[in-house]
């Protein structure tokens, strides 16, 4: 019989029946450490009363309205979001494929506008992931997530992650722009390096290129700075934002340089939802919260406890894990073995991790955790490996 969900995703047989703060409770009151977040979403863990709050007032005030009105709350979180980065502009939507979809018309629209609607090619990385709409998929290229949903739209080359040779001679004179992840999450937490970033920018400044920083995943203090191209000291023209930016509430914004922004005008583009009174309450509340003293500082040093633990974790766990990588609170382990066994081994401990590409188990906790959650991660995946061998 068909399922009356249709079946896009494989699902753990867990349902939860509320959280609180770092921990999931499921609905046959088993309780969880949970290192996933929603696939980094709930950045802030799970009933904040602060958020709790933000809704509640917001609830009681106005949901929604349509951007055929001024939206007072968007342009506080717009003002905040571009003096805390490289941007001078912000355009709000509901999911990180639909921010990465308004980056990818920015950059045509731009070269078009200034007479050169032939560059409108974007070039992409491999492992890359960008979402699931046609063309976030055609820009990623995973096989797994083209086949079948052909013909892809056009204007989407690849070249290697890292590698500036084969992405030199990708470009041409229909190029446009650059979309890459700071540091790839779906493809398993595969971080640039410096010298890869700033290399990037030379190129898009020497053609006039584009360049787009996908901080899905990456932004809003996930790495440990607000943003993790601060991390590289390079700054993108175009970014976007979804996952964390309502630690929890489906919101996304993609933001721009004004030159990189030129070509949007009313009526070239638009979003019913975004930027709904609703969830722009709760996404200011966030970005306050993470402004406020020690925030970040929090996440860098509890970033470096948990990954030194893991380094040691892995030394003495070495038939189980390769390698460590990653910055701030998104953490790589490199499995050897298949990543999925090792997931649900830590899961029957009562920890929650994420799988990703490249064999690779993603550690993404709430950004509020303290060394005590640190401890009780690592001796649950010591339980979790003792587990395995043994079995
Ligand atoms: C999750 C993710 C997306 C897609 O976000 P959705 O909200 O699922 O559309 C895009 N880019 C990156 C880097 C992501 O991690």
């Amino acid at each position: 019989m068909t399922p009356v969900v249709m079946p896009s995703y494989g699902r753990t047989d867990i349902a939860f029946e509320y959280g609180e703060g770092v921990y999931l409770f499921s609905t046959n009151g088993d309780r969880y450490l949970d290192f996933a977040s929603g696939i980094a979403v709930n950045a802030l863990g799970h009933k904040h009363p602060r958020l709790v709050k933000a809704l509640a007032d917001q609830s009681k005030k106005l949901w929604h309205v349509s951007n055929l009105y001024k939206i007072p709350e968007q342009e506080e979180l717009a003002r905040k979001l571009v003096s805390a980065s490289f941007a001078d502009t912000v355009f709000f939507c509901n999911s990180g494929a639909e921010s990465v979809e308004a980056g990818i018309k920015l950059i045509r629209k731009y070269h078009s506008d200034i007479g050169h609607s032939e560059r409108y090619r974007i070039i992409s990385f491999d492992g890359s992931f960008h979402g699931r709409t046609l063309s976030t998929i055609a820009a990623a290229k995973n096989r797994a997530h083209v086949s079948g949903f052909g013909p892809m739209p056009d204007g989407f080359d690849q070249a290697s992650f890292g590698n500036i040779q084969t992405l030199r001679d990708k470009i041409t004179d229909q190029t446009a722009g650059i979309i890459v992840e700071p540091i790839q999450g779906e493809g398993g937490v595969r971080p640039s390096t410096q010298e890869f970033l700033e290399s990037l920018r030379k190129l898009c400044d020497e053609y006039d290129l584009l360049l787009f920083f996908d901080e899905v995943q990456t932004g809003v203090g996930r790495t440990g700075k607000l943003f993790a191209y601060e991390n590289f000291g390079v700054k993108p023209d175009v970014m976007s934002l979804a996952k964390g930016l309502g630690g929890g509430i489906p919101v996304a914004a993609c933001l721009a340089t004004e030159k990189a922004a030129v070509g949007i005008t009313p009526g070239t583009h638009g979003s019913t939802f975004g930027g709904n009174p609703l969830s722009m309450a709760v996404a200011n509340e966030v970005i306050d919260i993470m402004a406020e003293d020690g925030f970040l500082d929090n996440i860098r040093n509890c970033g470096k406890l948990l990954f030194d633990h893991l380094v040691k974790f892995s030394k003495t766990n070495s038939g189980i894990i390769e390698t460590v990588r990653g910055c701030g609170l998104m953490i790589g382990l490199k499995c050897i073995m298949p990543v999925a066994d090792f997931v649900e081994a830590c899961r029957k401990e009562g920890l929650l991790t994420v799988p990703a590409g490249d064999n690779v188990m993603r550690l993404l906790p709430p950004l509020i955790i303290n060394e005590n959650h640190i401890d009780e991660c690592i001796k649950m995946m010591t339980r979790a490996c003792e587990r395995i061998l043994s079995e």
